[in-house]
């Protein structure tokens, strides 16, 4: 790690602090066996603004292969996800006019949930995923995939392989890229001339408003706003013509771009969302400062929650072995002495523990089987289809609770 850290964008110098949660181990590395606890290696997670750009990130603690090579993320398992991806798929296709003869691709493909969309449409695709595994759970489903990851030379071997895109899809990818100038260059050079790239990531704008605070973790480099994005897509030579608002991840933005020379037109998404970014000064540190003691809050709830049911000899179980679940129980230092185990759909992530926490992680046939208390859904972004899905909790009196923006219980 360099002593002078400088904004992965533009190198700047990076002095100024947006939130220091402490050190944790990577949100994603769950542990398999009870014997490797002792091994597990924490990092500093503190994330910064850039005083010249504005882009929000964190430091890069372990090389983008350690952490990607073997993914336990499939999108698959969340059904409302793969319902974002048909929509998307439906939208993009009547909008840009797709057929047989056109190229759509997608980076960081992972399981094909989003392509295969296009396929039975019988639209060409291509899916580049840097996971071996889940690409080929991606090929299982009829999605040709190219094992890599995205950038610069990546996209000239493509080309030269006689392949242009004419739309690429790069959804909640952006944020977890550490070398964005190499990344972002290859769109140019994959798109064809009229050819439309959508990037998708969480707004920043929601993660201040919202004290999303547990969004951030060590595989999630940057956050992102329109602000920052123009600026990196101009650097390339790109430009955004088109914004939407998508309710993904607790608030997400779709932007819509093209080479600066190709005809696309603007649309009134654009000056709308530059406006609420201006009124929200997203373009002055003052948007930054003072974030940290709305996540001291939420913490503080948590664990007044926590520790009062405990008194109350009362049981706490999780719901959802998710990234953003362990920035929050690190930061928070809550353990199994608070909540009991997690469960999770994902086979993946069953029986193993919790990075940091080391609370174990079960099937959900768990919670029927304990029948907690209190079931803390971590991932506040799906807490809809998790309260549907779990509904049989409330037979014995079971109550959901979420820890973000603030604490609450649900009706
Ligand atoms: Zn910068």
């Amino acid at each position: 790690m360099t002593e002078k850290l400088s904004c992965r964008f533009c190198g700047s110098a990076l002095t100024e602090t947006f939130v220091d949660l402490g050190k944790t181990p990577l949100a994603n590395s769950y542990i398999k066996a009870e014997a490797d606890i002792a091994k597990e290696k924490s990092y500093p997670l503190h994330a910064r603004v850039c005083a010249e750009c504005f882009l929000v990130q964190v430091e890069d603690a372990v090389p983008a292969e350690d952490i990607f090579s073997d993914y336990a993320y499939f999108s698959s398992f969340s059904p409302s996800w793969v319902e974002h991806a048909r929509r998307y798929s439906d939208a993009l296709t009547a909008r840009l006019g797709l057929n047989e003869t056109s190229m759509v691709m997608e980076v960081a493909s992972n399981d094909g949930y989003l392509l295969r969309h296009f396929v039975e449409k019988k639209i060409p695709v291509l899916g580049i995923e840097p996971a071996a595994n889940v690409a080929v759970a991606a090929e299982k489903v009829g999605v040709t995939t190219e094992v890599a990851f995205f950038g610069k030379e990546t996209a000239e071997r493509l080309v030269e392989g006689g392949k242009k895109a004419d739309l690429i899809a790069a959804n909640n990818v952006m944020a977890h890229v550490p070398d964005i100038n190499d990344f972002i260059s290859g769109f140019p050079i994959l798109l064809a001339d009229e050819g439309v790239l959508t990037v998708e990531f969480p707004h920043l704008l929601n993660l201040i408003e919202k004290i999303q605070f547990d969004t951030i973790y060590h595989e999630h480099y940057s956050y992102l706003s329109l602000l920052t994005v123009e600026k990196m897509l101009a650097r390339h030579g790109m430009r955004v013509f088109d914004v939407e608002e998508l309710p993904t991840h607790g608030g997400s933005l779709r932007v819509f771009a093209c080479k600066e020379g190709a005809r696309h037109a603007e649309g009134s998404g654009l000056q709308d969302i530059r406006r609420k970014e201006q009124a929200a000064k997203l373009g002055s540190l003052d948007a930054y400062h003072g974030f940290t003691p709305f996540v001291e809050k939420a913490r503080a709830q948590l664990l007044e929650f926590l520790k009062e049911a405990k008194e109350q000899g009362k049981t706490v179980a999780a719901y959802g072995a998710a990234a953003k679940g362990n920035t929050l129980l690190n930061y928070s230092s809550v353990g199994l002495d608070l909540i009991s185990f997690v469960a999770d759909k994902n086979p993946e992530k069953q029986d193993t523990f919790l990075p940091g926490s080391h609370i174990p992680v079960f099937a959900p046939e768990k919670i029927t089987e304990e029948k907690p208390d209190y079931v803390l859904i971590l991932p506040w972004n799906i807490a809809e289809e998790i309260s549907r899905e779990m509904a049989h909790i409330r037979s014995w009196g079971g109550q959901f609770a979420i820890a973000i923006p603030e604490f609450r219980l649900l009706a």
